[in-house]
């Protein structure tokens, strides 16, 4: 589904990817952890070009999304992306925000677009905030409208970059079995986050990046009780 090949990343004259080589297979979850600063979230925006390579190649289902003939909004479209901030717009009810994408971009018709939107806000336990504003809502609520607006584009790929990092503890938990949900549906996903349990049920493999590197990676057995690289070491030892 996605294959990565030497991407590298600078900002200025500093790298921040240093050549990274990882593929993510259909329905598979990758969680990716790491010091903050190490390159996370650039590598996860560099999968739906939020951000643009300085080399090295992506492939989503065997296309090169760097090739210039590539269509970036059509791309774009197979991969959803859920943030650490709450991407919801202020300004627009619950269902609004969910059909925008699919009306603007897809180009869904309205009706077709609100029976997928309340589909989704179903899926996400939102369906009862369907007429609300976003500033009537928790942090968790609102992530969970984010994560359907998402959805409601049918992408083929969800990356999430530390979903749950802003939200107050208690409301974790429901962000995080939405995830898990999605996980046992098949959905392919690749994941940021410091939630190391979750990591550890949930995740096919775990890429550890320190440094613009990745350091190792292989099945959360393996990465959480027998690590093989002192910095992945040290890392795990201060967070769980
Ligand atoms: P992580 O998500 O693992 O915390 P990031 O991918 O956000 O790491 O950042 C990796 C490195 O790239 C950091 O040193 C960060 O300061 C730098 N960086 C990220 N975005 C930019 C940017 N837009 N301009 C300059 N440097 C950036
Ligand atoms: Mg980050």
């Amino acid at each position: 589904m996605i294959q990565v090949k030497n991407l590298q990343k600078k900002f200025k004259d500093i790298e921040v990817l240093n050549g990274l080589n990882f593929g993510v297979s259909s329905g598979e979850v990758v969680v990716i952890i790491g010091p903050s600063g190490s390159g996370k979230s650039t590598t996860l925006r560099c999968l739906n070009r939020l951000e643009e390579p300085s080399g090295g190649h992506i492939y989503i289902e065997g296309k090169d999304i760097m090739d210039p003939k590539a269509n970036l909004n059509k791309m774009r479209t197979n991969l959803g992306m859920v943030f650490q901030s709450f991407n919801v717009f202020p300004n627009m009810k619950v269902i609004d925000n969910v059909t925008i994408g699919l009306i603007q971009v897809k180009k869904t018709n309205k009706l077709e677009a609100i029976k997928i939107a309340e589909e989704m806000l179903i899926k996400v336990g939102m369906i009862e905030k369907r007429d609300s504003y976003p500033d009537s809502l928790s942090g968790g609520q609102m992530q969970r409208v984010a994560i359907a607006r998402a959805l409601a584009m049918q992408p083929k790929i969800m990356l999430f970059d530390e979903p749950t990092s802003a939200l107050d503890p208690e409301m974790v938990d429901g962000v995080l079995n939405i995830m898990k949900k999605l996980a046992s549906e098949g959905m392919t996903m690749v994941i940021v986050t410091h939630e190391m349990g979750f990591a550890r049920d949930v995740a096919d493999r775990v890429i550890f990046m320190d440094n613009g590197f990745i350091v190792e990676e292989g099945p959360p057995s393996q990465m959480f009780s027998s690590p093989q690289h002192e910095r992945t070491k040290s890392f795990l030892e201060k967070v769980l």
